[in-house]
Formats: C-alpha cells, sequence, structure tokens
C-alpha cells in the first residue's frame, strides 16, 4: 500500500481548503469526505457573510464549490466515513468504510454538530426558520419575532446578538436560573428586547406543512401547560458536539471534547496530525475561519513533510 502523503478527514471549509492547498503544493492529498459530506453549510440556505460573494449564495452551492476546486488540482476523493484512525503508530492509519489508507501526515477536519432538539420539525424546517448560527442566519429575521432555545452562553450571545435585529426575542429554557455567566446574564437580562420563558420545553414547531416557522409550542416543565406563541425564526443553542470520538485516546482533547492545537498554529499533540476548523474551534465557528486553519493546516503539513520526509 502506497503511504499518502496527506490524508484529510472531512468535508466542510476546513477539509475543502486543506485539500486545494495540498494539492496545489503537489502533495496529492486524499480526502475522507463523509458519506454526508459538506458539513455544516449543507444544512443552511443562503450564506451571506461568505467573502467574495456579493449577493450571497446557497450553502451547499459554495460547498459544491469548495468541493470542485480541490477536485480540480487532483484531490482523490474517497466518499466514506473514517471509522478507525491509528496515529499512535507510524505511518498513520486511517480506515474507511471499504479500505485502509497509510499517511505520513493527518489533517482532522471533522467539524462540530450542532445539538439538536429531536423533533422532526427541527430538520424539515432547517433553513427555513429554524437555524443554529445566529450570526449566519439572523439578518433573515429583520424586525420579526424571533426565539432562540438554550440558557448558556451560546443562547444568550445568539438572543443578544438577534435583539439588534428582531423585533422580539423570547428566550425559552428548561430550568429557572441560567447555565450562562454572570456578565452575560445582566446583559440579556438588561436588554428589553429579550423576554425569558423559563421552564419551558419546545413541544412542536409550526408549521412545516407551509414549509417556514409560524409558531412554537412550548410545554412548562413543572406545570405541564401548554401555549404557542406566534414566531418566523427559532434558533437552537443548546450546544455544539465536536466530531472527534475518532480521536479520542490519541489526539489530546480539551476537556469540552475539542482537539487541543498549539496556540496560533493547527499542530496536535502528535507531530504531523494537524486539526483544522470546527473541531478545534469552540469560539469563532465561521465557514471562513475554518477555511482559514484547514490553509494553515496544509501549509504545516508541506513543511511538516519537508522536515521529515527524503524528497
Ligand atoms: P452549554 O454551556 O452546554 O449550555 C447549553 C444550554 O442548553 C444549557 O442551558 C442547557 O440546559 C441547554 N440544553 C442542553 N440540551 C438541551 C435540550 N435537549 N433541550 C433544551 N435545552 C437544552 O453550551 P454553550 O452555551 O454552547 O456553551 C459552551 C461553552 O462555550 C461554555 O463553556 C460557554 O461558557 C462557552 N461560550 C462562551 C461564550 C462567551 O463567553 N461569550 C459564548 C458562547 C459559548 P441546562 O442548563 O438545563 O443544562
Amino acid at each position: 500500500m502506497a503511504t499518502r502523503k496527506v490524508v484529510v478527514i472531512g468535508s466542510g471549509p476546513a477539509g475543502y481548503t486543506a485539500a486545494i492547498y495540498a494539492a496545489r503544493a503537489n502533495l496529492a492529498p486524499m480526502m475522507l469526505t463523509g458519506v454526508q459530506s459538506g458539513g455544516q453549510l449543507m444544512l443552511t440556505t443562503l450564506v451571506e457573510n461568505y467573502p467574495g460573494f456579493v449577493d450571497g449564495l446557497m450553502g451547499p452551492e459554495l460547498m459544491e464549490s469548495f468541493r470542485k476546486q480541490a477536485e480540480r488540482f487532483g484531490t482523490e476523493m474517497i466518499p466514506e466515513d473514517a471509522t478507525r484512525v491509528d496515529l499512535l503508530n507510524r505511518p498513520f492509519r486511517v480506515w474507511g468504510e471499504t479500505a485502509e489508507y497509510e499517511a505520513h501526515t493527518v489533517i482532522i477536519a471533522t467539524g462540530a454538530s450542532a445539538k439538536l432538539l429531536g423533533l422532526d420539525a427541527e430538520m424539515q424546517l432547517m433553513g427555513r426558520g429554524v437555524s443554529t448560527c445566529a450570526t449566519c442566519d439572523g439578518f433573515f429575521f429583520k424586525d420579526q419575532k424571533i426565539m432562540v432555545v438554550g440558557g448558556g452562553d451560546s443562547a444568550l450571545e445568539e438572543a443578544l446578538y438577534l435583539s439588534r435585529l428582531g423585533s422580539s426575542v423570547d428566550l425559552v429554557h428548561r430550568r429557572d436560573t441560567l447555565r450562562a455567566s454572570k456578565i452575560m446574564q445582566d446583559r440579556a437580562f438588561k436588554n428589553p428586547k429579550i423576554q425569558f420563558m423559563w421552564d419551558s420545553a419546545v413541544e412542536e414547531i409550526l408549521d412545516p406543512a407551509q414549509g417556514k416557522v409560524t409558531g412554537v409550542k412550548l410545554r412548562n416543565v413543572k406545570t405541564g401547560v401548554l401555549v404557542e406563541r406566534p414566531v418566523d425564526g427559532l434558533f437552537v443553542a443548546i450546544g455544539h458536539q465536536p466530531n472527534t470520538q475518532l480521536f479520542r485516546g490519541q489526539v489530546e482533547l480539551l476537556p469540552n471534547g475539542y482537539i487541543k492545537v498549539k496556540p496560533g498554529t493547527t499542530q496536535t499533540s502528535i507531530p504531523g496530525v494537524f486539526a483544522a476548523g470546527d473541531v478545534q474551534d469552540h469560539v469563532y465557528r465561521q465557514a471562513v475561519t475554518a477555511a482559514g486553519t484547514g490553509c494553515m493546516a496544509a501549509l504545516e503539513a508541506e513543511r511538516y513533510l519537508e522536515a521529515t520526509q527524503p524528497h
């Protein structure tokens, strides 16, 4: 089996950008795209904040362009999930569903997934009124009624951001105390546009039949009483889950499960293994920052290969 110079795992903005840079550096990268390729942008509709596209474009369309650009320079795409890795021995080994691959460097770009409530309508209306990213989609709800679910810093940050755009923001939390930091709580409590709906769980999102969000049924978890609130946008902000299960016990992770990288780089605890995008970023989580770290990972992989592999 030929040992690859670079294997990229994951196909969001970080993975594709790493592949574009690695391919153009003649490193003939191979990429395990995952069965569902494209990452979180495949779940969004219009993307208006990716620089270079004046009028915005659809998330899946943007990812299709990323993929074609990576292919154009010779990235070999394997449309499979990585099922197992061995990063503790060299060369590194990565297993797909049908084959095993060897690599001198591995770029991990498996992303993070927004946690969801688990309601059917949530997926049906994702990108059609339901969103997991206020920075991405808040603008579509200018002067409209917005609801945010969650009680942590993310939920309050989203609610505060959305209060500048929407006519009102309902903050729905399943308990009567917030998990968020005191400073964020103070800011949210002071904001006249934010109303708190305590002890409340989303029971139903209306209305999949109309193909858009028209309202939300909330259940008071203490009294069982149901209320219906008319809203135009529902932002689910109950946390993210980094996709790092595969790397546990091999690459060093932070206590929150994200991959630990040396500050200012994409270097993991294992020389030759790099991490780019949301899998190592719980702060910015933007397509453009993911693409930026994808570029960094490819450049760092190139330098690592130059220093360790005979020409
Ligand atoms: P988090 O702290 O884990 O909070 C998640 C919130 O969602 C909790 O209030 C939780 O309720 C609620 N929740 C979880 N699952 C739920 C479900 N199935 N249904 C309804 N509610 C549910 O996540 P996060 O807010 O994304 O923050 C993650 C980390 O990033 C934290 O350390 C946070 O401080 C940090 N962060 C900081 C900032 C900032 O400082 N500006 C901004 C964003 C994130 P319970 O409280 O009942 O568990």
